[in-house]
């Protein structure tokens, strides 16, 4: 169990962004489902609840969420429901149970660039961009591309409204474990953007045209090229080459779906 010495009850973004960087103990507080799993010794736990983050809306553009949106939330939102074909309400709706989806959120989840994370990878199939306090906006791609997580507050996850077509896939050896491996593929204009994570690291995104799977009818070798570049560990759940073959399996079952 964590210890929090001081809560701190912010009044707006920047505030809490001057008291985190203050300390390096000092840390923002997402549903604290996570860090209630470790020890860590927090001096400051910056509380963002009273700044109305918790929301889903949309604009002609983009569909937006709020960091301190719950799991639960997004499952259940409409808006989501209907777009990107429902994956990223269905993403979620795996995760351990309603209880605990009602806790955890969405602005913890990709901040902490989590291998695991189901969200992050259909995230990751769709045009994300995440916005950070102080870092901006950025693309969900590079975000993850960088090996540190920065002291920073994420205060919004925009999705762009262009990638209709998705589906999102995982594979878990019984249900609410975690995923031993996770796929979501979006198509648009001739590309399926291939998202893959719990491999067990982070989440990889790669790019395969439609043109190059249907010359001399190569699905399959294809397919196999590309989730060959990618690297897959071994942890208790699952063997780095069993992930591979599974990998292979929900990507070419996704590209079907799609066509
Ligand atoms: C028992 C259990 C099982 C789980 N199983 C799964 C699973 O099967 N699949 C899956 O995808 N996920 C799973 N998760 C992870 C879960 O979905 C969340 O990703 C995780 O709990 C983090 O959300 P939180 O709100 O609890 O974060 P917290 O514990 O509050 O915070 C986690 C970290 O994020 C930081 N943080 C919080 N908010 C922000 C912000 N706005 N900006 C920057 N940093 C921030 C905190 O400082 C902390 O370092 C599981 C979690 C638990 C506890």
């Amino acid at each position: 169990m964590f210890i929090i010495k001081q809560h701190l009850m912010a009044k707006s973004i920047e505030e809490g962004y001057e008291v985190l960087i203050k300390n390096r103990n000092n840390m923002i507080l997402g549903g604290t489902a996570f860090l209630k799993l470790g020890n860590k010794n927090i001096n400051t736990g910056i509380d963002l609840s009273n700044l109305d983050l918790d929301y889903i809306k949309e604009d002609e553009n983009n569909i937006e969420i709020g960091p301190m949106t719950t799991f639960r939330n997004i499952e259940t939102n409409e808006l989501l429901k209907r777009n990107f074909d429902g994956i990223i309400a269905k993403s979620v709706e795996e995760i351990v149970g309603i209880q605990l989806r009602s806790i955890v959120t969405a602005g913890a989840t990709v901040a902490s660039k989590y291998g695991f994370s189901d969200f992050i990878t259909a995230l990751l199939s769709l045009d994300a961009y995440i916005e950070l306090y102080k870092g901006g906006i950025i693309s969900l791609e590079e975000y993850l591309a960088e090996e540190k997580v920065p002291k920073d507050i994420l205060v919004r996850i925009i999705i762009k409204k262009v990638r209709k077509k998705a589906t999102f896939k995982t594979m878990r050896n019984s249900k609410s474990d975690y995923a031993l491996l996770n796929c979501g593929v979006s198509k648009l204009n001739g590309e399926y953007r291939v998202a893959i994570g719990a491999r067990p690291g982070r989440a990889l995104v790669k790019i395969i045209k439609e043109k190059d799977l249907i010359e001399n009818n190569e699905m399959n070798k294809k397919i196999d090229e590309i989730v060959d570049e990618m690297k897959f560990g071994t942890n208790m759940r699952a063997s780095g080459e069993y992930r591979k073959m599974v990998a292979k399996v929900l990507v070419r079952r996704s590209i079907e779906e799609l066509r």
